[in-house]
């Protein structure tokens, strides 16, 4: 017998199982609405324009190894995604109180970020919207977080923010919690707070002593725009608050299985940050040692070259367009057909995902009569839809709510 034979089987994760049934599928019109990745008008991965571009040029350029990047990552990497997401002239980066370490992807990020608050600022307590992206919960634990908490966010009857909800939990919060904030374009809800609601939780959370973890995974799909995507981050430093910030590559550059992310830290005194840096390489030696370096180099050439970076902000509104227009056009067909229910929210809510509404029992029957694909809780990824499959994803829909 195996010693192996202890180990029990553990749950699928939704969004992969679902992905690879819609696979499987041989229907030829399904349609996947799971799996959080850009999809094309035509329903296909896309690999950005300026990507490509660059990795041809790479490819070729000779002065390129395969030797061990330093453990913290490449530093010009890293100083472009903190210009990018606090701004090139913030005075926290002059200030020398604003840096970055490559980290392996938006998860990656997030796990160094909580393992360092954990081990060196012994913090305990972390709170995460209700709803959330699956994961925040488990890579929080593994850290050695051990106090879980939710704070209410989405009301479902008004599909929107239960911001009254959302302030009473963070005040009952305890001194030095660990706020999981998503930067923009909320995932899974599709619903950010308005600037004066960011001024409120702001306000909460330094009378509170909170401490600010910011999730970034979105930055130009909410409206398109790198600035506006960034400015509660940006609004939360001129506040004067020490935060962390996880920032992914995945989406904005499509460069999901590259794993390029960075987290960037925010302190009060530059006078920590050698000791601050000291201790991460630390936490990433003990990890995984080092980051991969491609997907780095890649986004570091194009955030450096004033024309590629212009290049990157077309792509980047090529597909948050095609997404508004998704978000139109799904809710005109719905109107056409005159299926009940009001669904405005899908193009109120922003980012590539709209919480539908539709419950668990009409997401299943979704799945196993239609063979569109979308998560029980009713999350669709808009990217999912093209001019050719709308009318047939709408029809189902009317069918399933009626
Ligand atoms: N955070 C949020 C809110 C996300 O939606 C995602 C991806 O779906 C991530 C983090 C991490 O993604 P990745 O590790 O692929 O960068």
């Amino acid at each position: 017998a195996s010693r192996f034979q202890v180990v029990e089987l553990g749950p699928p994760i939704e969004v992969f199982q679902l992905n690879k049934l819609c696979l499987e599928d041989t229907f030829p019109k399904k349609i996947n609405l799971g799996v959080g990745a850009y999809r094309d008008e035509n329903g296909k991965p896309w690999v950005l324009p300026v990507v490509r571009k660059m990795e041809k040029q790479m490819a070729e350029d000779q002065t390129l190894l395969h030797e061990y990047l330093p453990v913290l990552g490449m530093e010009n990497f890293s100083a472009a995604s903190v210009s990018m997401l606090l701004g090139e002239g913030n005075p926290a980066i002059a200030e020398g109180r604003a840096f970055g370490v490559q980290t392996l992807s938006g998860t990656g990020s997030l796990r160094v970020g909580a393992e360092f608050l954990n081990k060196h600022l012994k913090y305990t307590t972390f709170y995460y919207s209700n709803p959330t992206w699956e994961n925040h919960h488990l890579v929080f634990m593994n850290a050695g977080f051990t106090q879980p908490r939710t704070y209410r966010y989405w009301d479902a009857n008004t599909r929107a923010i239960n911001f009254a909800g959302l302030i009473e939990d963070l005040k009952a919060a305890p001194e030095n919690s660990v706020i999981i904030l998503h930067a923009c374009a909320h995932n899974p809800t599709g619903i950010d707070p308005t600037h004066e609601q960011w001024e409120k939780i702001a306000d909460v959370m330094e009378e509170r002593k909170l401490f600010p973890f910011f999730d970034s995974a979105y930055q130009g799909f909410a409206s398109g725009d790198l600035d506006q995507d960034a400015w509660a981050v940006r609004y939360f430093v001129k506040r004067g608050f020490e935060l962390v910030c996880a920032q992914s590559y995945a989406k904005n550059f499509g460069l999901y299985n590259e794993r390029v992310g960075n987290l960037t830290l925010v302190v009060s005194d530059s006078s920590c940050v050698a000791r601050i840096k000291s201790q991460l390489t630390w936490v990433v030696r003990g990890m995984y040692s080092n980051p991969p370096a491609h997907g780095a180099r890649v986004v570091a050439n194009v955030l450096a070259n004033k024309q590629l970076f212009d290049e990157w902000r077309d792509n980047i509104k090529t597909m948050s367009s095609r997404v508004m227009q998704m978000r139109e056009a799904l809710r005109a067909e719905l109107i056409k057909l005159g299926t009940p229910g009001n669904w405005d929210h899908i193009v109120k809510q922003i980012g590539l995902f709209s919480y539908t509404g539709l419950t668990a029992t009409q997401a299943e029957y979704l799945v196993s009569k239609h063979h569109v694909y979308l998560l029980r809780s009713g999350r669709i990824n808009i990217c999912g839809i093209n001019p050719s499959n709308v009318h047939y994803l709408a029809a189902a829909i009317h069918d399933t709510v009626t």
